[in-house]
This record gives C-alpha cells, sequence and structure tokens, in this order.
C-alpha cells in the first residue's frame, strides 16, 4: 500500500526514497495488479519507465540539490481514461476511440505535470463516463479491491480502484452525475466533486457538459485538497470556469466540528434505504455531534424528480456532445461502407456500447421538434427547483448537508447490469449536487456486510474550504469506524 502524499513528499525530500525508485515499485505494483487471478483491471494503459524518464531525472537532481520543487514533485497519479493526455491514449473505454491519441493535453494534466506529478496510466471507466459499475468498459471491468466479486462502482471506477488498491495515491475522476462520489465510496476511499467552473474541462472528453466536473480521489482529505488545489482555477480554454481565488485548501483544514451546522435531509433517508447503511449513516453523524457540529433535520422537496431530470438533461447533452464520433475525424472508421451514412451507421453501430446507444436514443428523442420543451424543457426547470430547494437550506444557516453517498454497499458483477432503471438509482444521492452545482464530497463514514460505505457532505457553491474543513471533522469524528 503506497503512502499518503504527506508522507511520500517527506520521503522524497529526505533522500529515503528516490523517484526513480518510487515509480519502479509503482509500474511493479500495478502489474501485479492485473497478473492476479481475476485481473483488478484498474489501468486501461500505463506509462513505460522510459517515457517518464527525463521528468524522473530531472526531479531527482532536483531534489538532490535541495532546489525548490513543485507541490506534487515525484507523486503517482492516475487520470481517467475521458481526460487527455499526450503520452498515453484516450479511449474513454469506447471501442470507437481505442487507441486514440489526443493532439493536446487537459488543462489538468498540464497543472499536474507542472505541479511535478508522474502521470503513470489511465483508468478504467464506462463507455464515455455512462454507468455506475464499470462494468460498461469496452475493455472489460474494474473489480472492487475490498471484494473482486463486486463491482467497484463508476463511472470512475478505475480510479477508485487504484487508489483503494494502494497503486497510487492520487487520482484524477470525473462526475457528472455521481462518479467521482458514488466509485469513491464502494472502494472505501474519498472522492470530491467541485463546484461547476472550479476545475477546468478543457481536454476531459464531454459527456453531458452542463453537469460534467473533473475531481480527485485520494485515501484522505488532506491530500484530496492538495489535489484541488494544483487543478482548479480559471483558465481561458474554458469558458464556464470560473475566475476566484484558489487557496492552498490543504493549509486550512483544522477547523473542526465546533459550531458547525449541519442539516440532515429528510429525503435522503427513504424507507427502502439499505438500513445498515443508513444506520452506518446516522452513526457518522451522532459522532460528528458528539464533538460539537449542530445536526439539523431539513427537507429538500424535490428530491424524488432529480433523477428522472438528470437523465433527461444528460442524455440530451450527450446525444449531442457524441455526434462527434462519426467515422471520419475520431478513432474507429468502419471499412467497406458505400456511402457517407453509411459510414456514419456502420462505425457507431460498431463502435458504441449498448448504454451509450440507449442514451443517445432517448436523448435524441427528448431534443427533438414538439418534445424539446416536454423534455430537455422539463429537465431544466426541475433543475432549477433542487438548486432551490438547497438555496434555501443554505439560506437558513446550514453549513454543509450530510446524506449518505449511495443507497447500497458495493453491489456483485453482473447483479444490474441488465437493468438499467436499478443501476441508474445508484445515482439518486448524488446527482442532485451536479444539477445544482454544488461542491460534494463522499468520506469512508463505515463498513456494513465488510463492505465500505460513504457518507456525502455537500456545501455552498465555490465553498470547497468549508466543505473540506467539514470533510476533514467528520473523517476524524468517524476515524477507525471507518473501517471496523
Ligand atoms: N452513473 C451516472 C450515469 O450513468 C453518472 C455518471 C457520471 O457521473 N459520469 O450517468
Amino acid at each position: 500500500m503506497i503512502p499518503g502524499v504527506r508522507e511520500l513528499r517527506e520521503a522524497l525530500r529526505s533522500r529515503r526514497l528516490r523517484v526513480d525508485e518510487l515509480l519502479g515499485s509503482v509500474l511493479q505494483t500495478i502489474a501485479g495488479s492485473d497478473a492476479k487471478e481475476p485481473p483488478l483491471g484498474a489501468f486501461l494503459s500505463v506509462a513505460g519507465e522510459e517515457d517518464l524518464l527525463t521528468q524522473v531525472a530531472d526531479l531527482d537532481r532536483a531534489f538532490e540539490n535541495g532546489d525548490e520543487v513543485g507541490p506534487l514533485a515525484g507523486i503517482p497519479v492516475a487520470v481517467k481514461d475521458n481526460i487527455c493526455t499526450t503520452s498515453l491514449p484516450t479511449s474513454c473505454g469506447s471501442r470507437i476511440l481505442e487507441g486514440y491519441m489526443a493532439p493536446y493535453e487537459a488543462t489538468v494534466v498540464r497543472r499536474l505535470r507542472a505541479a511535478g506529478a508522474l502521470i503513470v496510466g489511465k483508468t478504467n471507466l464506462d463507455e464515455f463516463a455512462m454507468g455506475s459499475s464499470t462494468e460498461n468498459s469496452g475493455f472489460g471491468p474494474t473489480r472492487n479491491p475490498v471484494d473482486p466479486e463486486r463491482v467497484p462502482g463508476g463511472s470512475s471506477g478505475g480510479s477508485a480502484a487504484a487508489v483503494a488498491a494502494g497503486l497510487v495515491p492520487l487520482a484524477l475522476g470525473s462526475d457528472t452525475g455521481g462518479s467521482v462520489r458514488q466509485p469513491a465510496s464502494f472502494c472505501g476511499v474519498v472522492g470530491l466533486k467541485p463546484s461547476y467552473g472550479r476545475v477546468s474541462r478543457y481536454g476531459l472528453v464531454a459527456f453531458a457538459s452542463s453537469l460534467d466536473q473533473i475531481g480527485p480521489l485520494a485515501r484522505n482529505v488532506e491530500d484530496i485538497a492538495m489535489l484541488l488545489s494544483v487543478i482548479a482555477g480559471v483558465d481561458r480554454f474554458d469558458s464556464t470556469s470560473v475566475d476566484l481565488p484558489v487557496p492552498a485548501f490543504q493549509d486550512s483544514l483544522d477547523a473542526g466540528p465546533e459550531g458547525l451546522v449541519v442539516g440532515v435531509p429528510s429525503e435522503y433517508f427513504p424507507d427502502d434505504l439499505d438500513p445498515r447503511v443508513a444506520a452506518a449513516c446516522r452513526a457518522a453523524i451522532e459522532r460528528f455531534e458528539r464533538l460539537g457540529a449542530e445536526v439539523r433535520e431539513i427537507s429538500l422537496p424535490h428530491t424524488r424528480y432529480a433523477v428522472p431530470a438528470y437523465y433527461l438533461v444528460a442524455n440530451a447533452e450527450a446525444s449531442s456532445n457524441l455526434a462527434r464520433y462519426d467515422g471520419v475525424r475520431y478513432g474507429l472508421r468502419s471499412s467497406g461502407a458505400e456511402s457517407t451514412i453509411a459510414v456514419y451507421r456502420e462505425t457507431r453501430g460498431a463502435g458504441f456500447g449498448r448504454e451509450v446507444k440507449r442514451r443517445i436514443v432517448l436523448g435524441t428523442y427528448g431534443l427533438s421538434a414538439g418534445y424539446y420543451d416536454a423534455y430537455y424543457g422539463t429537465g431544466q426547470r426541475v433543475r432549477r427547483l433542487i438548486a432551490e430547494d438547497f438555496e434555501r437550506a443554505f439560506a437558513e444557516g446550514v453549513d454543509v448537508i450530510f446524506t449518505p453517498t449511495a443507497p447500497t454497499v458495493a453491489f456483485r458483477l453482473g447483479e444490474r447490469i441488465d437493468d438499467p432503471v436499478l443501476m441508474y438509482l445508484s445515482d439518486v444521492f448524488t446527482v442532485t449536487a451536479n444539477l445544482a452545482r454544488l461542491p460534494a464530497i463522499s468520506i469512508p463514514v463505515g463498513r456494513v456486510y465488510g463492505l465500505p460505505v460513504g457518507g456525502q457532505l455537500l456545501g455552498r457553491e465555490f465553498d470547497e474550504l468549508k466543505l473540506l474543513t467539514a470533510a476533514r471533522a467528520l473523517e476524524q469524528a468517524v476515524g477507525e469506524a471507518a473501517l471496523e
């Protein structure tokens, strides 16, 4: 199990560990995780030692000379395979982009490299980030390191599994409706979806542009804060990124739970919630309260419309974003087709998986003449109502909101793959943050049936600092209980 960032930095700085040694052992453990039976399947591609040779040599020299180095100097980071890198392919877990080399790098990747991080590989995902189990990948599933018969969650299942298995201390995922937080919950790690606009989406392959955000995964809140400080901030290549100061979040997390007002919405503890998941969450809230947080029961009345609204908006935007995979400009092209339309039809027919096709069909329908207002329009109106629920709660003095991250623990491989609606319901508690553009984090709060349970905290828009401070306090309040 690789140590956290703070410990690694200390080891590198004191020269107890060299960057080349660290990289060598990381690449070896990654290879080992896939040599097992069954393979973990966290990575779709892994960097070769030779790819990182110059960067590693420069870093080792800088450490040796005691030079100033970046905040993530020598730290291995895994990147979800829907984020563009020029050093490794970007397939989005789709056959249609198999082997695709992006001509430019995502802003987050450029910022990681500038901070000295080593991009060690690209992680598995549900095709185009559509799914909740990583079983929709065109290249085989990722397994949950806690129990290989179970899914790691999704769509950032590869990133969550890589962190949970101790292969890397940090990973990037993307979260459109829960894809960072739900796998974090299933694998027992921490995952943050920042406020919409906090992190540049430039170089993130678009799924649903008004909901997508890139977010960090790590084993503790401090490491999440560190990675967020590196990737956040305005970017002229993403007009939806927001020009707000980016503090060194990790330096001011220790305010503790004293006086923090935590709202607990009744709608997120429905009768059909797994009772042991509910109990683990309630226990975490009680510990929080004992340490000085003020817990208030609140109501977010439009919650029950969130999943349908999410799927109207997300599918509509996806159908439009995925129109670009036409067999002409990117990746796969079906050979032997005799007309332009046939090239489109055959390429898309062969290249996309079932779930992606289902969403393109539903989304196109929802945007078609005569239905646009009834479907996409209704989705947008409900979205507003959900955002107003949160605005009201925060206006009444709530600092953060606590909910379970997912209604169940990790389910078995194959258990939900033939029932899309059941699969979509894994996201009931996470889609609201995307619809309302709010920051939200999942942290481990306990174990039931031997499997991790995540608790979710949601914060005010762009108040990642308070959210992370609360998450750190909750992490400490829960302590060892997260492992029991
Ligand atoms: N599981 C949700 C979906 O299938 C969310 C995916 C995501 O956040 N990328 O759409």
